[in-house]
């Protein structure tokens, strides 16, 4: 199975975010962890990244998603998943990088990969 990462950044705005660099993490998810591709997004829980889910997910590629708390992740991004046709407990593994700083991001995302 193919793996990808799918990190919202929540417009770059929210406060629970604060302590996170996104450039540089998003660099070193890129360059240093163990994935097929990656791709970061400003809001993945609006209408135009649910079209965006639609068109990208697919069967065959395990999606780790960091972003805010997981049970919120389920809500918010249930609708893009289920438009695709792509099974969230199969398919999915949420990270919450609510409250972290980029190492602490950095390291529960490389954790949750190797799980998978
Ligand atoms: S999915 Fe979560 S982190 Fe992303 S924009 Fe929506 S509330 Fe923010």
């Amino acid at each position: 199975m193919k793996k990808a990462v799918l990190m919202c950044t929540c417009s770059f705005a929210c406060p629970s975010m604060k302590d996170i660099d996104f450039g540089e993490l998003s660099e070193r998810i890129r360059m240093e962890l163990p994935k097929d591709y990656m791709l970061l997004h400003p809001r993945l829980c609006e209408e135009d990244a649910e079209q965006m889910l639609e068109d990208l997910l697919k069967e065959g590629v395990y999606y780790v998603t960091p972003a805010c708390k997981e049970e919120k992740q389920k809500k918010l991004l249930r609708d893009g998943f289920e438009r695709a046709g792509v099974q969230m407990n199969s398919n999915w593994k949420p990270v919450s990088i609510s409250f972290k700083t980029t190492d602490q991001a950095f390291e529960d995302i490389k954790t949750a990969l190797e799980e998978v």
